[in-house]
Parts: structure tokens; sequence; C-alpha cells
């Protein structure tokens, strides 16, 4: 069901004039054919700031059910660009990335800014640079996917079984784009 709102609230944005032209600059990054598009309408919706998190519903008037804080235990409110990309906990999952692929990586504080600091780590063509791009995708989404469940599941959060589930979906995400290299 959320879905499908999110399509029909992504053709609405794209067909309205002004909002359509400001997201030209990344929206290319986004609608990116190596990218599933599940992932790809969850990053669109953050960048929009039209995911479901507390500090959205809040704005919206919707009541929570829960604490309007962080799910990272970090006592901040519950905003895109902190659970994303500078949570002390969540947001952690960004610094092992870079040790992961043993770069260095100065990253913006959030935006599509933040995905291209990842795509213009290695130099190289649009190719290299959309593979580089996927990894940032594979994160946001698992980052997602692991709040969600903290707040709908009441799991606890285990830093460990979460970078162990983010290696293992990067994996499996940039083989499947390796696979289908031949397509771009
Ligand atoms: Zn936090």
């Amino acid at each position: 069901m959320d879905e499908v709102y999110s399509v029909k609230e992504a053709y609405h944005l794209l067909i309205e004039g002004d909002e359509g032209k400001e997201e030209c600059t990344w929206a290319a990054d986004v609608w990116n054919s190596l990218v599933p598009s599940k992932m790809s309408t969850i990053a669109w919706r953050l960048f929009h700031k039209r995911l479901p998190t507390k500090e959205n519903l809040r704005k919206r008037g919707v009541p929570l059910n829960s604490s309007a804080l962080c799910v990272g235990g970090c006592g901040n409110p519950e905003m895109e660009d902190h659970l994303f990309f500078n949570c002390p906990t969540l947001g952690a999952i960004w610094r092992g990335i870079a040790r992961w692929l043993g770069i260095p990586i100065v990253f913006a504080e959030g935006g599509p800014d933040h995905l291209l600091n990842l795509k213009n780590l290695v130099p190289g063509n649009d190719k290299i640079r959309d593979r580089m791009g996927v990894i940032w995708f594979v994160v946001v989404s698992l980052i997602w996917k692991v709040r969600n469940e903290l707040i709908f599941n009441h799991t606890t959060l285990i830093w460990k079984n979460c970078w162990k589930r983010a290696k293992s979906f990067l994996g499996e995400s940039l083989e499947r784009v390796l696979r289908g290299s031949h397509m771009i």
C-alpha cells in the first residue's frame, strides 16, 4: 500500500513544475537503472523530506505512538539527515563503509551531496560512479529497514549484526550490478 502511494506521490511531484525542475540536478542519480526501484523511492522521498520520519509526522500533525526521539538512543529528534547520516549510532555505518573500502571519506551533512561524495570517490567514468552509488542506496535502505524494525518489531539494535547485514546486502547488490554490467 505504502509503495503504491509512493509511486503516485512521485508522479505528482514530477509533474509539478518548479519542484520537478529543482530535482533535475540529482534525479538521474536517484532514478538510476542499477538501483532497484524500491531503493530509489526511499532516496527520492528522503531528498524531498517525504519519508514518514517521526519529525515529518510531527510536522504534519500526526500523533506518534512512540517517543519522537531517534531509535539510535542518542537523544536527538528523529530528522532525516540525523537518522541517515549523522546519528552517532545508526549513521555510524558510513564510517564502517569508509573502513571497509579502505578510503577516507568526508561526507556532507546530508542530502544529494552525501550521495555525490560516495559517487565521486573513485575517479572514473559515469559507469564507475554509478556502481559506487549503489553502495549508498544499499546503506540508506538498510538504515530505513533497521529503523522500522526497531520501531515496529521492537527489535534491539545490535551493531555487529547490523554491520554484518550491511556487508551481505552490499555483496549481493554489487554482485547483481557486476553480473549485469554488460547492459550498462
Ligand atoms: Zn540518533
